[in-house]
């Protein structure tokens, strides 16, 4: 790994790579000084969540504010910054009062902009680094619109966090679509942008490969979410990792050196056709499982397997479309005759 870095140099000089560690969820005071003590002097700002957006209710919705006490006795603690996240204009008014260092927008209220709007209004006339986390919805406008509100206030230090976005990919707890990230970059090249890889992975075991892929995208910084006790942990504990882990994975990411503009633009590449070929795969199975459902249903009715006439018919439909996308024609047929054949064999599974 390189240098990691300070909040005031990541800002100032833009660079060394800003590392944000601590838990999804302040939970107590001895939770906080616990963390305080593991990560002092390896990493670059203590993160911990007091107002937990949750799906439900019913959820744990964070300890409130008594909690910021024990994130600023843990940022004294470790001697380094704290930050923790704010919906509200009262979240940020407690947050200020307990001297926390820095504030993140979450992407449930990145998504409305009425709400910050309303927050950029409480900044005016005080500085405050603010990271705006990317919204839910894939919208690289939205998410550069907030980071414009702050900016339009006052703030100075406006950064960005790729937290990922919800989607169907079973691989991912939010799907990275890399893309994103980079089409911020290129519109605001200006803005340093850390990568959360603990929402976006939503499990451990992907957190290192994904962080590696961040690097080699030249991200700006990590944010991981780090707790003694993972398992214990209040809110996502099947993301969250130990600092002895979050240490072990320091050690074996590589910082690659003046990426060169050509590299960038391969991996970012190379990163959208794996998301393509990979939701390929599961279309291909959930494509499938249909035929199945039509194999058991013709079955059920003794309406025969193959009906040429429909499938001929389908297939001339299919290669008109592909010539008005640019697909050759060969390929194509070759495409939906293996996928047909296939399907084929799925229905007659079922009579066998
Ligand atoms: C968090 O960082 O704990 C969090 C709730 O983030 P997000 O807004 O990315 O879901
Ligand atoms: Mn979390």
């Amino acid at each position: 790994m390189t240098n990691i870095s300070t909040i005031e140099d990541w800002f100032s000089s833009r660079s060394g790579l800003l590392i944000a560690a601590g838990p999804c969820s302040v939970e107590s005071r001895s939770q906080m000084l616990n963390i305080a003590e593991a990560l002092r002097g390896k990493v670059s700002i203590i993160r911990g969540g007091i107002w937990k957006p949750r799906t439900r209710p019913s959820a744990f919705e964070g300890i409130g504010e008594k909690g910021l006490e024990w994130l600023r006795e843990a940022g004294e603690t470790a001697g380094l910054p704290t930050m923790t996240e704010i919906a509200t204009p009262r979240h940020l008014e407690a947050a200020l009062e307990h001297k926390i260092d820095a504030v993140w927008i979450g992407a449930r209220t990145v998504v409305n902009p009425f709400s910050v709007q309303e927050l950029a209004e409480a900044m005016r006339g005080i500085q405050i680094p603010v990271f705006v986390k990317n919204p839910v919805s894939m919208d690289v406008k939205l998410w550069l619109g907030a980071i414009e509100r702050f900016e339009t206030v006052g703030i100075t230090r406006v950064a960005a966090i790729h937290r990922g976005f919800p989607d169907n990919d079973i691989n991912y707890r939010n799907a990275p679509h890399w893309e994103i990230p980079i089409e911020l970059h290129r519109l605001r090249p200006d803005i340093n942008i850390i990568t959360d890889i603990s929402h976006i992975c939503g499990r451990r075991d992907i957190l290192t490969e994904t962080a590696q892929k961040a690097l080699d995208l030249a991200t700006d910084g990590l944010m991981i979410e780090t707790h003694c006790n993972p398992e214990d942990a209040a809110t996502d504990a099947e993301q969250q990792i130990t600092p002895s882990a979050l240490e072990e994975m320091m050690n074996v990411l590589i910082v690659k050196k003046d990426i060169s503009e050509e590299e960038k633009i391969i991996s970012e590449l190379r990163s959208r056709i794996d998301i393509i070929d990979d939701e390929l795969l599961r279309l291909f199975a959930k494509r499938m499982n249909i035929s199945e459902e039509i194999g058991r249903y013709k079955k059920l009715h003794g309406i025969t397997v193959l009906q040429m006439g429909r499938w001929e018919k389908i297939l001339n439909d299919y290669l008109k479309k592909a010539e008005k996308l640019g697909l050759s024609n060969e390929f194509v047929k070759a495409v939906f005759e293996q996928i047909h054949k296939e399907s084929i064999e799925k229905q007659l599974e079922d009579r066998r």
